[in-house]
């Protein structure tokens, strides 16, 4: 019998400048670069929970997005249209999992090719036993496992080198490559830099994936021992907004952008956002703040980050600048906007992503196509904290506020494309106030007094 099946490691090269103590640059083949590719197709809610997993080491603070995660967490069964619902939202599909499932280390552990089959019909199926089919009958509990291929994951096979900046530039290597990179950090040459052959472990991968959101130096700060923080100021693309390099817009779809409406109640005095009163359907796009992966995230942001993910970004345009030849077909724009699981999105989506159909006969978990139950009410606080209406008690949350009566106005704003990208920015960046952030340039101004 072979002995217990081994940790998969991969190994990496690493450059490190011994008299500034940092990585400035690391070689690596496809299997490496694959894995920090996959952190694009990561719903938001698995980076947070593979990331808090391992204690407060790895721990990402990410704007509002933990906090809402935990509302999730704790929010009781009977305020979701099935159990399946609130699994669905903690444990996202990730809707590129079948290419992730390649990977030499896969971080990502809520994909699953497992299906149940319906006991009746025996076509149709679903990830969860006991779910309505669509002719009457229920899915088993009998699981199927299908088969994954063994092709490579996102690039095409082949033994190429490539190079890794510590702030996630990624380059076919190419020693020109490598000295416009050493230069651009000050280095004139080879000397005082000493390579180091290491093994990275799945460990080590998930603290990449929480540096890369927080930080500019990722690959110092997960292998160095005591690594000195860098405020990179790296290469002209990486602060600056490049507008004027942005691909054409896409061409705009004809079908209007959905929209929903919510009920704010501001603080006049301070034009703080005190809480919005929320339908089920505004809940419902709440939740897929944790289900669109960053890849989307940043897709619909349109670059406009806003101070969200330390150099995931510098990921992002290193799949759109490495050319279309090197990676399995469609999986460059696939990586580029995954789009959301199959069944994970809400009915009204203001941010117009959709989901990747996995297979037509798939079912979905939920009878309605809603996340929360309905109809139901629910109070957002404005750091995203979510109280069901029925639990929460209204004059405790006044008491709470500490502010005068007289203070308080309510307003309806109703939340489209623009609305919904400010609330998604304020909640990727703001740790409180996402609410206010996102949302309060969008309140109607007061009349100013007639001037005399
Ligand atoms: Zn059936």
């Amino acid at each position: 019998m072979a002995a217990k099946q081994q940790e998969p490691r991969l190994s990496l090269k690493l450059l490190i400048d011994e008299e500034r103590n940092r990585v400035v640059a690391a070689e690596a083949h496809k299997e490496f670069v694959e894995i920090l590719f996959s952190f694009l197709t990561l719903p938001m809610g698995t980076v947070i929970r593979v990331t808090s997993s391992g204690g407060t080491k790895n721990a990402v603070k990410i704007g509002c997005m933990n906090n809402l995660c935990r509302v999730v967490e704790k929010l009781s069964n009977e305020n979701w249209e099935t159990e399946n619902c609130k699994s669905m939202v903690l444990h996202p599909r990730n809707p590129l999992g079948n290419y992730c499932q390649k990977l030499k280390v896969n971080i990502d552990d809520s994909w699953s090719n497992t299906k149940y089959r319906c006991s009746w019909c025996c076509s149709r199926m679903s990830w969860y036993p006991n779910v309505s089919c669509t002719c009457g009958g229920k899915t088993s509990n009998h699981k199927i496992t299908y088969g994954v291929n063994n092709e490579g994951a996102f690039l095409q096979k082949g033994r190429t080198m490539f190079i890794i900046s510590d702030d996630l530039q990624i380059r076919p290597a190419c020693p020109s490559v490598l000295a416009r990179l050493l230069s651009n950090l000050g280095l004139s040459e080879m000397d005082g830099i000493r390579e180091m052959l290491i093994e990275v472990s799945k460990e080590q991968v998930i603290s990449l994936l929480a540096r890369s959101l927080v930080s500019e130096s990722p690959l110092s700060d997960v292998f160095l021992p005591n690594p000195t923080k860098h405020e990179t100021k790296l290469p002209e693309r990486t602060l600056q907004t490049t507008e004027q390099n942005e691909p054409p817009a896409p061409t705009p779809t004809p079908t209007p952008t959905p929209t929903l409406n919510l009920q704010v109640t501001l603080n006049k005095s301070t034009n703080k956002l005190l809480f919005a009163k929320a339908t089920n359907e505004f809940f419902d796009f709440l939740c897929t703040f944790l289900t669109i992966p960053v890849g989307s995230i940043i897709h619909v942001l349109k670059r406009n980050l806003g101070g969200f993910g330390g150099c995931i970004y510098n990921l992002y345009t290193s799949v759109e600048e490495l050319e279309d030849k090197w990676f399995g077909s469609c999986l460059k724009s696939a990586i580029l906007n995954p789009q959301i699981a199959q069944y994970h999105n809400c009915k009204k989506q203001p941010l117009k992503l959709d989901e990747l159909i996995e297979s037509k006969l798939l079912l979905d978990p939920r009878p309605n196509q809603n996340f929360a139950g309905e109809p139901l009410l629910f109070i957002v606080l404005d750091n995203l904290d979510v109280k069901p209406l029925s639990s929460a008690s209204s004059s405790l949350i006044l008491r709470e506020l500490k502010v005068p009566f007289r203070d308080v106005e309510d307003q309806v704003i109703t939340v489209g494309m623009n609305e919904a990208l400010s609330l998604l920015k304020a909640a990727l960046t703001s740790p409180s106030s996402a609410l206010t952030n996102g949302l309060a340039s969008f309140l109607q101004k007061k009349k100013k007094k007639q001037e005399a």
